[in-house]
């Protein structure tokens, strides 16, 4: 798709979103080459639960929701795509974040409204992205297009940070480095009249396979390059030629209706990334040979940044908590007090959130020009390691049901139903009650598609021993070094301490 922001389409339909993944894009999966991603019965699902979401723009009961007027066109376009600039506009963006997990039961870690902030970052760095200078293209320019074809047209974005995994070890600002970034990490190949031709790989790219747009750059990792050819920021289609897209095997396939009641719908997919020589056109690119746009020379840290994803945050709470406590309830274990201390725990991390999230709004929006800065860094870090703490007391909840409830087709068939009617109910529900709720749990807490979603909580922000790293020397703690330092600087004299 090239730069053509002359013919807007406003907020995305079902059937609009479908038709845009059908552009001959290359996709493999357990060594196959992918037809069609909208037919393939690993995509499918997805692609028609995102379709269905899309719809919903469109009706009355949600278009206020969910769309707003843009002010460049007139026509209705999605609320993902707006940078609030009061304390109602961030009301806005929660609500129409609330949607979106609401009817994607909060497991897209990487859906559309979770990614158009990226691009919102960028927009909102334009200033500083324009000082940098390049001969073939204005920065500035670029993004501000680009951001105006990506609301005007609601596309769906994913995004690439990270080099390969093969040796940790060769850190890439290390001149001497033995293993040859050339071989692995993204790179400029050359520089053509038309844009920049880039190869390489990027580990990895959650839901590429159902996206419009790819945005490809540097997580804070890779932040310190030795050769400046493997600085770079920009966004091509997903069906760009020479870009591969190798996905992963499936999380969740099966037949039953309920069997997987997540998985089946909402397995949003991981892909690895070749580029074989692929061209950038230079209108869609954002940065090159400099430092890498999110990094703290850019704004990094801004909570607008993470905001969709604080919605989906609490969403899964919620979800986990009282997921735990009807089952506590269904084989009644709900009154014992260490299985109530239990939900209670999860009570307060859901409370938490709550709480910061309020925080988070009431400053997160553009006030007289001025972009603040956020803490949501500290809560996706504090998140990886719940979430865990919130399997595991589902897990210990739950017991062997967890993993020992009779299918779909055990409960229709007559000659085992009589057992189950009798051996398999719950305390004052029956069987398929049972059955359906503890398989709900079984696919947050146990089945592949629970245990990727597990995975993804923990390291989706990047490395959290970074993450942590990062905060603390950024921490300003002098004050109270100074007030301690009085303290203990103090002559040993009793009663004079304080
Ligand atoms: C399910 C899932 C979805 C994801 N989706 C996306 C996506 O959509 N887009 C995207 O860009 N990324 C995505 N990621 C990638 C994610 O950002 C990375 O997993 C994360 O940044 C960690 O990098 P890594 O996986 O390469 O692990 P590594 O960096 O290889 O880390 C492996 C281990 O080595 C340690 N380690 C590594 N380097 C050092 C060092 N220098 N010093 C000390 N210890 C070190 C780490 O702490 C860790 O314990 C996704 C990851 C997952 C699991």
């Amino acid at each position: 798709m090239v730069l053509d922001t002359a013919k807007p389409e406003g907020a995305m339909t079902g059937e609009r979103f479908i038709k845009s993944l059908q552009d001959g894009r290359e996709v493999y999966i357990d060594g196959k080459k992918v037809d069609d991603v909208t037919t393939h019965p690993a995509f499918a699902p997805m692609a028609k639960e995102l379709a269905r979401i899309y719809d919903l723009q469109h009706m009355d009961e949600y278009r206020d929701q969910m769309t707003y007027v843009s002010p460049d066109t007139g026509n209705r376009v999605s609320i993902s795509w707006m940078v609030p600039e009061s304390l109602e506009q961030t009301r806005l963006k929660r609500r129409n974040s609330e949607v979106w997990n609401e009817q994607s039961w909060g497991q897209l870690g990487r859906g559309p409204d979770i990614l158009a902030p990226y691009i919102l970052m960028l927009y909102n760095r334009r200033d500083a992205l324009g000082q940098i200078k390049n001969e073939h293209c204005d920065f500035e320019e670029n993004i501000i297009n680009y951001t105006r074809l990506c609301r005007e047209n609601d596309l769906f974005l994913t995004h690439a940070l990270g080099d390969p995994q093969i040796d940790r070890s060769q850190q890439p600002q290390n001149e001497r480095r033995e293993v040859k970034e050339e071989d692995t990490a993204l790179h400029v190949v050359e520089e053509t009249k038309d844009g920049i031709i880039v190869s390489g790989a990027k580990q990895l790219a959650t839901a590429a396979p159902v996206t419009n747009e790819c945005y490809v750059s540097l997580s804070a990792t890779f932040s310190r390059r030795a050769d400046p050819r493997f600085y770079m920021a920009f966004s091509i289609s997903s069906g760009t030629p020479g870009l591969k897209t190798l996905c992963r095997e499936p999380v969740s396939i099966w037949p039953g209706t309920w069997g997987h009641p997540l998985g089946i719908n909402y397995d949003e997919q991981d892909a690895m990334l070749f580029f074989d020589n692929v061209l950038v056109p230079w209108d869609r690119v954002f940065m090159l040979y400099d430092q890498p746009p999110m990094g703290p020379g850019f704004g990094g840290g801004l909570n607008l940044l993470g905001w969709s994803n604080m919605c989906r945050v609490h969403f899964r709470m919620k979800l986990m908590t009282a997921v735990a406590t009807m089952i506590a309830k269904s084989i009644g274990v709900y009154d014992f007090r260490d299985v109530s201390a239990k939900l209670g725990e999860m009570v307060s991390y859901c409370e938490m959130w709550r709480y910061a999230m309020q925080g988070v709004e009431e400053t997160t929006y553009i006030k007289d020009g001025q972009q603040p800065r956020g803490g949501a860094q500290a809560l996706q870090n504090w998140f990886a390691h719940t979430s865990k703490r919130m399997v595991e007391i589902l897990r210990e909840i739950s017991g062997s049901g967890l993993i020992m409830q009779p299918s779909e087709a055990d409960l229709a068939n007559p000659e085992i139903r009589k057992y189950l009617d009798m051996y398999m109910i719950g305390k004052d529900v029956d069987v398929e009650y049972k059955s359906r709720l503890y398989r709900l749990a079984h696919e947050l807490a146990v089945s592949s598609f629970g245990m990727r979603q597990e995975v993804y909580e923990y390291w989706h922000g990047g490395d959290p021993t970074r993450n942590r790293v990062n905060m603390l020397r950024a921490y300003d703690q002098s004050a109270m070094v100074d007030q301690i330092e009085g303290l203990i600087s103090k002559p040993l004299d009793h009663g004079s301490a304080l």
